[in-house]
């Protein structure tokens, strides 16, 4: 299986982000959430005009889950998925992301929350992750493929099994560091006030495990 290198400016805009807002990691849950809503909505409108697909509201949903210890946090949806080449030209270069322009330059005050501003995408996970595996199988098709990277030495893409359509975005947590403490991510309820604080327009439910004790 051959590795594909990703494009140059991928690789800088990645230490960029890693380097000038730290603080803000967190971010990359909003992106992954956003991301699978947008997918299933045009799961939605694909289901408006092909009569074959009848769009049943409580089959789609978005699911957050984690292994603490194996220090997975995994993002799955119901969407329309994505094919090989969708996974190739959409998530192998960040310059691809329909969103990595500065939504408004007016918005920027002092420099202040200057990540709030980039649309930054899948490609913020690799701010938490050592890497980030995805497995998604196409509406239409019954071909999955499993995409997966470290973020900086390209990534490698294989034929998987999947039984349903959609998306699972699996974020191999990093291991924490004397500066910083990646543990967070794995914990539910800290999870959970993440995911509300960012996900106000989302319209689908987010469902995860909860434990109690
Ligand atoms: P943007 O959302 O601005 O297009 P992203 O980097 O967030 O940029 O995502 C890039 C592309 O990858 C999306 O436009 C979409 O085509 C695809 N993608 C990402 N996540 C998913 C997902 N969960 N389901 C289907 N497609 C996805
Ligand atoms: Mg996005």
């Amino acid at each position: 299986m051959a590795r594909k290198e990703f494009k140059a400016e991928s690789k800088r805009l990645l230490e960029m982000m890693i380097n000038s807002i730290y603080s803000q990691k967190e971010i990359f849950i909003r992106e992954l959430i956003s991301n699978a809503s947008d997918a299933i909505d045009k799961m939605y409108y694909k289901a408006l005009t092909d009569d074959s697909i009848s769009f049943e509201q409580e089959s789609y949903y978005i699911k957050v889950s984690t292994d603490k210890e194996n220090r997975l946090l995994t993002i799955s949806d119901t969407g329309i998925g994505m094919t090989k080449e969708e996974m190739e030209s959409n998530l192998g270069t960040i310059a691809k992301s329909g969103s990595l322009a500065f939504k408004k330059e007016t918005e920027i005050k002092d420099g202040h929350d200057i990540i709030g501003q980039f649309g930054v995408g899948f490609y913020s996970s690799f701010m938490v992750a050592d890497n980030v595996t995805v497995i998604s199988r196409a509406s239409g098709t019954d071909e999955a493929y499993k995409w997966e990277s470290d973020g900086t030495d390209g990534y490698t893409i294989i034929p998987f099994e999947k039984d349903s359509v959609g998306t699972e975005i699996i974020i191999k947590i990093q291991e924490n560091t004397e500066d910083e403490n990646f543990d967070e991510y794995l914990d539910e309820s800290r999870l959970k006030t993440i995911i509300k604080k960012y996900s106000d327009f989302i319209r689908y439910p987010i469902k995860m495990d909860v434990t109690v004790q």
